[in-house]
């Protein structure tokens, strides 16, 4: 069997990785999404270990401490960081990997897995992030400016990504990052 093959999402919050991610895995088999662990507050509808795994500053330190991390990074006030655990071993399952990580993150992994794919996901337009925001409902007001501020840095960094998706609209998307897949595999299956 061949082997899987890890996949970095980043793009601003707000910007629909989620929805994209969540169309991607209803459609295709062998996917497998990374969990994180995190010190923010869970969002309504959100549950420990599917969406994250949402830990205190203190328990997250500890886990830094103890090397349990992949890579993480603080953003917007609270830490996001890949448990290590069982992304190579799902890799060699032939599972493809999916991690829903901010730029630092992406960046890290890269460095140290040199063979993952990596795709940002830009919005239409910073407008439109904003009222994706603010439509959510979640955040303060100053928490939304904090994120569309953090994302003007991120998308700036959206060059160094291997794709680059815009999502204006959700099925087209959703139909690129399949096809990015099916030919990054495709790619691996003429190596085997
Ligand atoms: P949110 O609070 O909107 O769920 O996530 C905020 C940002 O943190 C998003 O850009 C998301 O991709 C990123 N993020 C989620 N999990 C991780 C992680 O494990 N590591 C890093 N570096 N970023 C993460």
């Amino acid at each position: 069997m061949s082997k899987g093959v890890v996949f970095i999402v980043s793009g601003p919050s707000g910007v629909g990785k989620g929805t994209i991610l969540g169309q991607v895995f209803s459609r295709l088999d062998n996917c497998w999404f990374s969990v994180s662990a995190t010190t923010r507050d869970p969002r309504e509808g959100e549950a420990h270990g599917v969406h994250y795994y949402f830990l205190t500053r203190e328990e997250f330190i500890k886990q830094i401490e103890q090397d349990e991390f992949l890579e993480y990074a603080e953003y917007v006030g609270n830490y996001y960081g890949t448990p290590r655990s069982t992304i190579t071993e799902h890799v060699e399952a032939g599972y493809n990997v999916f991690l829903d990580i901010e730029v630092q993150g992406s960046e890290q992994v890269c460095r140290k897995m040199p063979e993952a794919v990596s795709i940002f996901i830009i919005p239409p337009s910073i407008e439109a992030l904003a009222e994706r925001l603010r439509g959510r409902n979640t955040d303060s007001e100053e928490k939304i400016r904090a994120r569309i501020k953090r994302a003007e840095e991120e998308i700036a960094l959206a060059p160094n990504y291997d794709y680059t998706v815009v999502n204006d609209d959700l099925e087209t998307a959703v139909n690129e990052v399949l096809a990015i897949i099916e030919y990054e595999r495709s790619l691996r299956w003429n190596e085997d």
